[in-house]
């Protein structure tokens, strides 16, 4: 372990605070933006979730306004950041917020969607409380810091190193060194490639002095990808394109609206306009996307069509909550019908 633990605290806190991004969550140590910024970052990019936190703090700037929000708005403010249990349980969360301020740690993990990690992250930054918070970038960074070559898959191993973290955290100023910790393995302690010969605690790593930074931490290799097709039909209707919405009881995004299966459209003639590649957890999908119309005749109602889909309309687009694999599709679309060529029209075939 860390021989001089006051010198590496000493080391690494300098570093953040003459190095620390300058991210819109970092603007306010307050709770609600702490924990709102703390759920989108679970399994999310942080240069993904900065525009997606700043709109989503701009329309729910406080816990009581999410809360009286309709789930269907929260979710379309998701939509596109993927996971959507946690906009449900962010919305459940503000609604105890709103009932009680949580004031310790134990009242934070209480909270629905809150785990050991997010806890531990919200209590010390916007609390004060001294809990370590270790994501995969600190484990990366404790297993080469020690120069341990146990798996840091291992649930073990993950919680020897919760437990050497927290010896390691800097009392007086625990939501900074969580930070700087996690800070570190994202902009210095690489995967691949860690910028030693900058990294403000070498002196402290036994990996870096025993020239084994590149070989850790140890990982067991993930399970194979698995691939799979999946087809999907951009049909224009009137000023709108046809979605339908998912059933309540399906376990993934539940009530989310999609583009329809080129199935659901048999009246329309479509056409191949392009693929692109999806990721969900362990499968790999490539996705067809087809297009076509419907034609819309006056006594035809323009909202619902007579399948049970619905036209929605470019403003729909931005309130609806809409999975991301029809965002990609018609996204694919518009650019595609931008390229194409004046004066070729599609084929186009009544609906039923
Ligand atoms: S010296 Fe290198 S391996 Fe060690 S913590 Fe710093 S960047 Fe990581």
């Amino acid at each position: 372990m860390i021989r001089d633990t006051a010198a590496f605290r000493r080391d690494l806190l300098r570093w953040y605070d003459q190095n620390a991004r300058d991210l819109p969550w970092r603007a306010s140590k307050a709770l609600w933006p702490v924990l709102v910024s703390e759920f989108m970052l679970q399994q999310t990019r942080v240069e993904t979730v900065i525009p997606y936190f700043q709109r989503f703090m701009a329309r729910f700037p406080d816990a009581a306004a999410l809360a009286r929000a309709p789930e269907t708005e929260v979710l379309a403010a998701w939509s596109g950041l993927g996971y959507y249990s946690r906009a449900r349980n962010l919305r459940e969360a503000a609604a105890a917020i709103t009932a009680q301020n949580p004031e310790t740690y134990e009242q934070v993990r209480a909270l629905p969607g809150v785990g050991a990690y997010t806890a531990a992250a919200v209590s010390s930054i916007a609390l004060d409380l001294p809990h370590a918070a270790v994501d995969g970038n600190v484990l990366r960074v404790l297993a080469r810091l020690t120069a341990d070559a146990s798996d840091i898959g291992a649930e073990s191993t993950r919680a020897r190193f919760r437990d050497a973290d927290q010896r390691l955290l800097a009392p007086q100023r625990p939501g900074d060194f969580n930070q700087a910790m996690m800070e570190l393995g994202a902009t210095v302690c690489l995967p691949r490639s860690p910028h030693c010969l900058v990294c403000p605690v070498s002196k402290h790593c036994l990996a870096r002095q025993t020239g084994r930074q590149d070989e850790l931490p140890m990982k067991r290799p993930k399970p194979a990808v698995a691939r799979a097709e999946a087809e999907v039909a951009v049909v224009r209707c009137g000023a709108g394109w046809l979605l339908k919405q998912r059933a309540a009881r399906e376990s993934r995004m539940a009530d989310f609206w999609e583009l329809p299966h080129p199935a659901d459209v048999p009246g329309v003639v479509l056409s191949l306009c392009g693929s692109f590649r999806h990721s969900i957890v362990n499968t790999r999908f490539t996705i067809a996307v087809y297009r076509g119309e419907l034609d819309v005749t006056p006594d035809v109602t323009p909202d619902v069509t007579p399948d049970g889909l619905k036209s929605a309309t470019v403003d729909d687009l931005e309130t609806l909550p809409l999975t991301t694999i029809s965002r990609k599709a018609l996204n694919l679309e518009k650019r595609a019908s931008a390229a194409r060529p004046r004066g070729i029209r599609l084929q186009v075939a009544r609906g039923e």
